[in-house]
C-alpha cells in the first residue's frame, strides 16, 4: 500500500485527489489529511478513507474537528504548524493542494521526509524556485507538476532530451472576460470572474485566469521546473482548453498534449507515474470538436501577463514579492475595496517599490527570507490601497 498524504484536502484540487483515492481504497494508507473552515468535508474524508490525521488550518476550529471525528480514531490537529509537521509524517506521496504561499512551508517539509510531491500549488515554484528545487535535490524527493499545463510539457518531454528545446508553450483559456469590451473591464464584479467558462476550480484562481495572474504565475512556474529561459516561453490563448501545452523541438517539430478540461488527468498521471492506469474523464472527440482555435494574448486585456517576464529578468525574491501582492490585491478585490482592473496596477507598483528596497534584490533565498518579503509586499498593497482610497 502506498502512503499518502493530500493537503488542501478540502479544496478543488484536493477533492479531485480524494475521488481518484477512493476509487481504489486497498492500494492507498493515508496519513493525513489536511484543510481549512470546511470542518465537515475533511472530517467525512478522513473517516471515509481512514486517515491518521486530519488537520485544520484554523487553531479556533480545533474542537469541531475534535467533535466531527470523535470515536473514528483520527488523530485531530490544527494550525499552520501542526500542517507542516503533517506534511513531514512519512509518506510516498504527498498532494501539494493548498492555495496561495500558505502552501510553500509544507511541501518544504514533504521534500526534506523524501516523498514525492504532487505539485498543483503553483505558488510554491514562484516564491522560492530554486530553494524547493535544491531540497529536492538533497533529499532525493521528486517533484511532479500537477497543474494541467506543466502535466501537459512533463508528457510532452517524455523520453526527450531538454537540450533539444526550442520553446514551451502554454495555452490560456482567456477566462472569464476574454471577450468583454476593454472598457468594462473596470467594472466587473467579483461574482462574474469568479466563474470560468471550461474549468471548475476553486475561486481564487478562478479569478486569478480572468485577469491572467494564473497564466502569469504558470510562466514563472515553467522557468522554475523546466529550466527553459523566459525567452522560451510562450503564451497562446485557446479557448477551448484542449490542448493544454506544446514543446517545439529544434528541429521543427511541436509535440502536443490535448486533453478533456478535467483535472484528474493531471492528478492521476502524478499519482500513477511512471505508469499510466484508467482514469475516469471524458474521451476526446476531435470530430465533435470540429476545430480548435489560437491566438496571441492582448496585454492591454492582460497586464499581469507581462509582469512575468518582468519578475523573471529581476530574479531572485521578485517571485516572492510578485505572488504575496497578487494574493493581496486579490484579497482586496474580493473584499470590494478595488476594481478587477486596479489588480495589476497595484502588483506592479509593487514590483517598483521592490526595486528601490536597498538588500532586498539581492537577498538570499531562504525560506526565512521569502516568507518576510511576502509579509512586506502584503503590506505594500495595503499602502497603495489606502492611498487610493485616501
Ligand atoms: P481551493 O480554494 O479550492 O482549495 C484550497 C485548499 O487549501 C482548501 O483545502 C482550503 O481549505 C485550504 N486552505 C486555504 N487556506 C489555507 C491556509 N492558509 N493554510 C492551509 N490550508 C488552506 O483551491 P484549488 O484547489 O483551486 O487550488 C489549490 C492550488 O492548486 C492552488 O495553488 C491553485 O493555484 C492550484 N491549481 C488549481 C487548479 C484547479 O483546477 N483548481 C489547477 C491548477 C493548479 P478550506 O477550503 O477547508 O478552507
Ligand atoms: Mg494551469
Amino acid at each position: 500500500m502506498r502512503k499518502v498524504t493530500v493537503l488542501g484536502a478540502t479544496g478543488s484540487i484536493g477533492q479531485n485527489t480524494i475521488d481518484l483515492i477512493a476509487r481504489a481504497p486497498d492500494d492507498y494508507d493515508v496519513v493525513a489529511l489536511t484543510g481549512g473552515a470546511n470542518i465537515q468535508q475533511l472530517a467525512d474524508d478522513a473517516r471515509r478513507l481512514g486517515a491518521n490525521l486530519a488537520v485544520t488550518a484554523h487553531e479556533e476550529k480545533l474542537d469541531d474537528l475534535s467533535s466531527a471525528l470523535a470515536g473514528s480514531g483520527v488523530e485531530v490537529a490544527a494550525g499552520s504548524r501542526a500542517i507542516a509537521e503533517a506534511a513531514a509524517r512519512p509518506a510516498d506521496w504527498v498532494m501539494s493542494a493548498i492555495v496561495g504561499s500558505a502552501g510553500l512551508a509544507p511541501g518544504i517539509e514533504a521534500l526534506k521526509q523524501g516523498a514525492t510531491l504532487a505539485l498543483a500549488n503553483k505558488e510554491t515554484l514562484v516564491c522560492a524556485g530554486s530553494l524547493v528545487l535544491e531540497t529536492a535535490k538533497a533529499h532525493n524527493a521528486r517533484l511532479l507538476p500537477v497543474d494541467s499545463e506543466h502535466s501537459a510539457v512533463f508528457q510532452a518531454l517524455v523520453g526527450e532530451d531538454i537540450d533539444a528545446v526550442e520553446r514551451v508553450i502554454i495555452t490560456a483559456s482567456g477566462g472569464a472576460f476574454r471577450d468583454w469590451p476593454l472598457e468594462d473591464l473596470a467594472n466587473a464584479t467579483v461574482e462574474q470572474a469568479s466563474s470560468h467558462p471550461n474549468w471548475d476550480m476553486g475561486q481564487r484562481i478562478t479569478i486569478d485566469s480572468a485577469s491572467m495572474f494564473n497564466k502569469a504565475l504558470e510562466v514563472i512556474e515553467t522557468k522554475e521546473y523546466f529550466s527553459v529561459s523566459p525567452t522560451q516561453i510562450e503564451v497562446v490563448v485557446h479557448p477551448e482548453s484542449i490542448v493544454h501545452a506544446m514543446v517545439g523541438y529544434r528541429d521543427g517539430a511541436v509535440i502536443a498534449h490535448l486533453g478533456a478540461p478535467d483535472m484528474r488527468h493531471a492528478i492521476g498521471y502524478a499519482l500513477h507515474w511512471p505508469q499510466r492506469r484508467n482514469l475516469p474523464v471524458e474521451r476526446l472527440d476531435l470530430t465533435k470538436l470540429g476545430q480548435l482555435n489560437f491566438k496571441s494574448p492582448d496585454l492591454t486585456r492582460y497586464p499581469a501577463l507581462k509582469l512575468a517576464w518582468d519578475v523573471m529578468d529581476r530574479g531572485g525574491l521578485a517571485g516572492s514579492v510578485f505572488n504575496a501582492a497578487k494574493e493581496r490585491a486579490l484579497d482586496h478585490f474580493i473584499a470590494r475595496h478595488i476594481s478587477f482592473t486596479d489588480m495589476a496596477d497595484a502588483v506592479a507598483a509593487v514590483l517598483d517599490r521592490f526595486d528601490a528596497s536597498d538588500g532586498l534584490i539581492d537577498a538570499e533565498m531562504t525560506l526565512d527570507n521569502v516568507q518576510k518579503t511576502d509579509h512586506l509586499a502584503r503590506q505594500w498593497v495595503d499602502d497603495t490601497v489606502v492611498e487610493r482610497a485616501g
